[in-house]
């Protein structure tokens, strides 16, 4: 078994090491101060500017494939970069991406919608969500009803990421209410100029997501997203699309946190001794470590089990709920060994221990990973014994 990364994997993970650690890292400082005055981290112009320095190198569209103008890279080397990016709390990521559902438009839709999306010259959003139907998705009720050529939506979403910047949403609605998500659910592009408004949802992290309400909004049918009724099909591949990327971030997240615990242990003296000195402290660092190792194989088992082509869906739920718990347990370990100072906002560690929370529940809560890989074992569709068996 050979569990060394490629030439290529290798060459990609050190360009992107490179480029955090020279053009984003040294943005921090400021970063912070502003998100402390409750100003945006990056403005759009530094954003964008800081991507298209990454394209001009090639980087660009690391999901997309190449026919498209990305780089199509595999699962992963897709971690690979994700756990890179995660080693800073700076808001970046390559441009050049788009929701996986949106390669199901139509050419049409391909114009309108996925090619500017990848281009950056249109936002997008996913609204499944509502205010009474979050892990148990398939109780939507949005309602979309047919009048002549057109759809008529109405009903409210929460909690949708990137809502209130979205020029047009992926909206989930209820086409036959007998049939429900097996069969009467339809997914919409909905341009934000046909009448949904947005409104932004305070939040303990430092982006806020939008309750978007859609009162009477007429679609016409031609932007129906794939079929009509298989919508919940296709909000299920974009929840999907790939659960061990949000836990390779925070992998990222975890390692930096570490080091700057070892750091911070190194040079603070109690009672005469560095505190690195302590058992107490080498134990947390120590269990740290195990962690991060433990992450780091879920996350690219998972990752290469998506390469192999193989039913990747047990691994990806174990990642994430792996990620989201031992990355919350780390952060919390890294400021009990800053003491006082890891509480104040004079370091990232409350900003990284605020953010880290939300992996425990968005894209699949942690109670709902745990249902999802019980169901499969107990069920026989797959084996305690992993894909090995
Ligand atoms: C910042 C943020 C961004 C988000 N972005 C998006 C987005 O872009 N698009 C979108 O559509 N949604 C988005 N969401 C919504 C997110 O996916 C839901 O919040 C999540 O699925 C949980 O749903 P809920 O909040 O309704 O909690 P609930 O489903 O009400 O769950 C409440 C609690 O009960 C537990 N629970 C529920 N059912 C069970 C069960 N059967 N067994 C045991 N425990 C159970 C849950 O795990 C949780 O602990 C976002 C949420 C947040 C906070």
């Amino acid at each position: 078994m050979d569990l060394s990364l490629t030439e290529e994997e290798r060459e990609v993970r050190d360009w992107v090491r490179t480029f955090v650690r020279r053009e984003v890292m040294p943005l921090e400082a400021e970063v912070l101060q502003r998100e402390r005055r409750h100003e945006r981290g990056l403005t759009a112009e530094e954003l964008t500017a800081l991507q298209d320095k990454a394209k001009a190198a090639g980087f660009f569209g690391v999901h997309t494939p190449a026919d498209y103008g990305g780089m199509g890279l595999g699962a992963v080397m897709t971690a690979l970069v994700e756990v890179e990016l995660g080693r800073s709390f700076v808001p970046f990521r390559f441009a050049g991406d788009a929701d996986n559902i949106l390669f199901f438009a139509s050419e049409e839709q391909k114009k309108a919608y996925l090619e500017p999306t990848i281009s950056g010259e249109r936002k997008s959003c996913f609204a499944i969500t509502e205010p009474g139907a979050g892990s148990d998705a398939r109780n939507i009720r949005t309602s979309a009803r047919r009048e002549g050529d057109e759809w008529v939506i109405n009903g409210e979403k929460t909690f949708i990421t990137g809502g209130n910047e979205a020029d047009f949403a992926m909206v989930f609605a209820v086409t036959d209410p007998a049939l429900g998500a097996d069969g009467g659910v339809t997914c919409f592009l909905v341009d934000r100029d046909m009448g949904w408004k947005s409104e932004p949802i305070d939040t303990m992290g430092e982006w806020g997501p939008a309750a978007l309400v859609f009162d009477g909004v007429r679609v016409p049918h031609s932007h129906i997203l794939g079929e009509e009724g298989r919508g919940f099909e296709l909000a299920m591949r974009w929840i999907g699309k790939g659960r061990y990327l949000l836990p390779a971030r925070a992998l990222g997240a975890c390692e930096r946190l570490v080091e700057l615990a070892m750091e911070h242990a190194r040079n603070r003296v109690t009672f005469g001794q560095p505190i690195a000195e302590r058992q107490a402290i080498q134990w947390m660092i120590a269990d740290s470590a195990v962690e991060i190792e433990a992450l780091r194989w879920l996350v690219l088992s998972a990752a290469w089990q998506v390469d192999q082509g193989l039913d990747s869906r047990q691994a990806q739920s174990m990642a994430k709920l792996y990620g989201g718990q031992k990355a919350n347990e780390i952060v919390d370990r890294v400021l009990q060994i800053h003491g006082g100072m890891g509480y104040t906002r004079e370091l990232p560690i409350e900003r990284w221990y605020r953010e880290l929370r939300l992996l425990r529940i968005y894209e699949g809560t942690d109670e709902i990973q745990r249902r999802t890989i019980a169901r499969n074992l107990l069920r026989g569709h797959v084996s305690v014994r992993g894909h090995l068996a």
